[in-house]
């Protein structure tokens, strides 16, 4: 029989194929010589299954692609293996053909991986990728994107994309700045977040708008920080504080538990920023008892009422740019203030006292999401401005298409952005950001297997009319 005439079986599904001759494609993930015969276990995406072959298959090395064709047997009861789901078969092998031989492999993958360092992981993170913890977490992560878009596809939200191209944006870090070809001198901002475009999007009639969006920052690199991150980034019209929380609150629940996930409560508790600090010492904080920790529980908790503004940071250059007065906002310039505090808002007065919108999810320890209720009249965002000392021509040429916007029937909206990658991390129990991330950047800002930034040829900088100087 020709191989040609027989599909590929996944090797999961081997188990229900006793008695017929299958084709197998996949790696080699162990081999083991017994003299005239040779064991490998064969790994797709879907499982393992332990071949046994002929001497030949000594020429085999690990992590070489191989296609099998074989016989499907049922293990005698004495071998059966209950710890792999194909553990009552073996695949006796009539012939087999190397699609792909594997050389010597630069790092280990059958480990799980964290006695490697993080630039060998990186620079060869295609093999990284292969190990189980890694492919685990690359799965889980899929699973979690779709059951948080299938809840807010359940609850009418409309996904709709945003430009990367953008200008910038005044969201608190450095921008990144792409130069413009066409208009020499000139630069894009790629987007720290899509805040503004998904607003114009409830100007714009939307009501309900979400996206997988990648937001990207020049911050600081921390130890497992990179420079762009996965945001799910949600606008409602017509809500308050209480509806958007409430309908992220049902969304996360949905979705963790849709992947296996322990919640630790099923109503998230609600501190107020001055509570948490007085209690936790933080605004981030970690509520589970030591065994919740040791079952990896996720313990949400909502925390509200922050400080609308707060004193530059003279050693922050972003802060120092944004707040002209020595005031800057604390979390998101286009937030409302508290009804209560709106006329100290609009008059500049008591900054200091004037509390926010702003609702910050926490898990674990981590901040898991923040958003607010935003200002949707011209004169709110204007007083925003003005409490951080900018002009009415600064204001204009920052947020003008806003204000514009804001004249033009914009409804009442509120919003939040759940952080994705911080929420696959802790979901599958990990401690650094980059586990969760499928090419993380290195600590120093390299880019993973592909070594950016890397310099460009002065033909190339011609072009985009630039000039460096280093
Ligand atoms: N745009 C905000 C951020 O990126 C989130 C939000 O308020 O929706 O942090």
């Amino acid at each position: 029989m020709s191989d040609k005439q027989i599909e590929r079986t996944m090797i999961v599904e081997t188990t229900s194929k006793v008695g017929e001759t299958v084709k197998l494609q996949g790696w080699v993930d162990t081999k083991r010589d017994h003299g005239k015969l040779t064991f490998i276990d064969l790994r797709d995406r879907t499982a393992k299954v332990q071949c046994v072959g002929y001497q030949k298959m000594g020429e085999l090395t690990p992590e070489s692609v191989i296609e099998i064709i074989g016989l499907v047997k049922a293990r005698p009861e004495r071998m059966v293996n209950k710890d792999i789901p194909t553990g009552t078969v073996e695949v006796d092998v009539q012939e087999y053909t190397i699609l792909n031989k594997a050389s010597e492999l630069p790092i280990p993958v059958d480990s799980d991986g964290l006695e490697i360092n993080e630039e060998s992981r990186l620079r060869y993170r295609y093999l990284d990728l292969r190990r189980e913890r890694m492919r685990k977490i690359v799965k889980l992560r899929s699973d979690y994107t779709r059951a948080v878009r299938e809840a807010l596809y359940k609850r009418n939200f409309t996904e709709v994309e945003t430009p990367m191209l953008t200008k910038s944006t005044k969201e608190g870090s450095r921008d990144f700045i792409v130069p413009s070809r066409l208009n020499p001198g000139k630069f894009y901002a790629l987007p720290q977040s899509p805040q503004q475009y998904k607003q114009m999007l409830m100007t714009a009639g939307v009501e309900r708008y979400f996206q997988f969006a990648r937001c990207i920052r020049d911050e600081d690199l921390r130890a497992d920080r990179g420079f762009e991150h996965t945001q799910v980034d949600l606008e409602m019209s017509f809500v308050e504080q209480k509806d958007v929380m409430e309908t992220v609150e049902a969304v996360v629940k949905e979705a963790v538990k849709a992947v296996g996930g322990k919640l630790r409560d099923e109503v998230f508790p609600v501190y107020t920023y001055e509570e948490a600090m007085a209690k936790y010492g933080a605004d981030k904080f970690d509520m589970r008892t030591e065994q919740e920790k040791k079952d990896n529980v996720l313990a949400f908790a909502w925390v509200i009422k922050f400080p609308f503004f707060k004193k530059v940071d003279k050693t922050d250059a972003a802060e120092v740019a944004d707040g002209k007065s020595g005031w800057t906002f604390t979390h998101n310039p286009f937030s409302m203030p508290l009804p209560e505090h709106l006329a100290w808002h609009m008059q500049g007065e008591n900054i200091e006292q004037i509390l926010t919108s702003q609702y910050d999810l926490v898990c674990n320890g981590f901040e898991a999401g923040g958003g607010s209720v935003r200002a949707h009249k011209a004169e709110i965002l204007k007083a925003t401005y003005k409490i951080m000392g900018y002009s009415d021509a600064e204001i204009e040429a920052g947020v003008g298409h806003m204000l514009e916007a804001f004249n033009v029937g914009t409804p009442p909206h509120g919003g939040i952005a759940l952080g994705l990658d911080r929420h696959i991390m802790i979901l599958a129990g990990e401690t650094s950001l980059k586990e969760a991330i499928a090419f993380p950047m290195t600590a120093s800002g390299k880019t993973a297997v592909m070594d950016g930034p890397n310099e460009l040829d002065p033909a190339q900088l011609k072009e985009l009319h630039i000039k460096t100087v280093v």
